[in-house]
């Protein structure tokens, strides 16, 4: 990791520059595959498995028989861990349930807000590099809670054209309606316009790599709603002395180990304690099976130090990480002033791991810095709201002279006639 100290305000955003390759790079690709899933469905998605995941599928749908095999290969001790999970999941999300609210206006106008599900959902689980059944059970718990009716899950095959058995465990137990082996652009080209096996979706939800990303803000443009744009992972920890280095070292490794384009931040008011980690890093990263990713992602990633709390929060807030952890002295100014962030962790004994498998928060966050206007996956981001308006004589009495003034301000006579009527009979 780089160690920059005092760094003027001016250059914060290009030491905290984002790995990920620009939009324009991926666009092309993206919408070469699109127009080409668009015309020849289950025909294009097969062409793009074979070239991207390495594998020719006679048919990419999960069996009944696949899910069964893979429901006896999962070995108990897993099986019991999803189960904590899932429990952990489903309460912090069943209680993000809201009650209609109702309010009279004015008398005898009666406004309401209800919610309903989103009837048809696609969700992403990545499995480039790592089959993330985490994923499974971060989007399918919500969707089944809010009481969407489809519920398609796609992710890459492997080299053997299956999907590993925990995956399909979780999601057979998490009420997947449709299982599909497909993976990348294909996958989000294929839930945005249908095919023949996959089914076209009101909204797609996961994270995904920089192409799953930017198909997914294609997926935009004909019409099809997603959670956010979730790319590559990112971690912010601001720590001082009072936090453990081998513990902050744990933490930054444990996101560099996602993929390349990974980025780990360390912000401090404590050289001994930048110093500190960047030992622990070395020791520690030289027991990871995944080495050769987690050190190129550690190789893009920073350590800042700062001369006080202030000045750490605003570059934070101007970074805007999707994970926050923050251990300090200090943590009540820092959790107090957050503007921008996806997700904090809080103390030496809350790991960033903890929110991505078992505590019960959402892991789908977003990235890239769109933590300054959108919200990690939750409950509502399966839902939508819709308003209700009942109005008696005596209501329309009491605001129809303010709708005709505003109608005929705005020049929309058949607005104001709507309105003119009504008070006419009821004269
Ligand atoms: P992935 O499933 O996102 O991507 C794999 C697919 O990418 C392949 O199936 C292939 O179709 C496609 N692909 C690969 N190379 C390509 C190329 N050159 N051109 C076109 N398509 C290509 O899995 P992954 O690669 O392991 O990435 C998972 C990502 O998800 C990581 O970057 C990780 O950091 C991120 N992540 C983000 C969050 C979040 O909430 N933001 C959570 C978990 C994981």
């Amino acid at each position: 990791m780089k160690t920059i100290l005092n760094p003027q305000k001016k250059d914060w955003n290009k030491i905290l520059e984002r790995p990920t390759k620009k939009v324009g790079d991926i666009e092309a690709t993206v919408n070469e595959i699109f127009t080409d899933i668009q015309a020849n469905g289950d025909a294009g998605v097969a062409k793009y498995t074979e070239k991207f995941d390495g594998i020719a599928l006679d048919s990419n749908l999960v069996s009944v028989a696949e899910i069964e095999e893979a429901i006896s290969l999962v070995p108990k001790e897993l099986k019991e861990a999803i189960q904590q999970a899932k429990e952990n999941i489903t309460k912090f999300h069943a209680a993000q349930k809201t009650e209609k609210v109702s309010v009279e206006t004015t008398k005898g106008v009666q406004c309401w807000q209800e919610k309903r599900p989103i009837q048809k959902v696609g969700l992403y689980v990545p499995g480039g590099t790592a089959p993330l059944l985490s994923t499974v059970l971060m989007l399918s718990i919500p969707a089944k809670i809010a009481g969407c009716k489809e519920i398609v899950l796609c992710s890459p095959p492997n080299k053997e054209g299956k999907l590993p058995p925990a995956i399909l465990y979780a999601a057979n137990l998490c009420g997947v309606t449709k299982i599909i082996k497909v993976g990348g652009i294909q996958a989000i080209a294929a839930y945005t316009f249908g095919t023949e096996t996959i089914p076209q979706v009101y909204k797609i939800f996961g994270p995904g790599n920089q192409f799953v990303t930017v198909a997914k803000q294609l997926a935009t443009k004909y019409g099809v709603a997603i959670d956010m744009p979730a790319g590559p992972s990112e971690l912010l920890i601001v720590a001082d002395d009072s936090a453990n280095a081998s513990f902050v070292a744990a933490d930054l490794l444990s996101q560099a180990e996602h993929g390349i384009d990974s980025q780990v931040v360390l912000v401090s008011t404590s050289k001994k304690l930048i110093d500190a980690v960047s030992i622990e890093i070395e020791k520690q990263l030289l027991e990871l099976p995944r080495i050769e990713i987690t050190q190129k992602a550690i190789h893009n990633s920073t350590s800042i130090f700062v001369e006080n709390d202030a000045i750490a929060l605003e570059l934070i807030n101007e970074y805007g990480p999707e994970h926050f952890i923050v251990c300090t002295k200090n943590n009540a100014f820092y959790i107090e002033n957050i503007e921008n962030a996806g997700s904090v962790f809080i103390g030496n004994y809350t790991p960033e791991s903890a929110g991505d498998y078992a505590s019960g928060t959402n892991h789908t966050l977003p990235t890239n810095g769109f933590t300054k206007a959108y919200s990690g996956v939750n409950l509502d981001s399966f839902m939508k709201s819709i308003t209700f308006q009942e109005i008696s004589k005596e209501g329309i009495q009491n605001i129809g002279k303010s709708i005709e003034i505003m109608a005929a301000a705005e020049g929309l006579q058949a607005h104001k006639n709507a309105v003119t009527l009504r008070l006419k009979e009821l004269l």
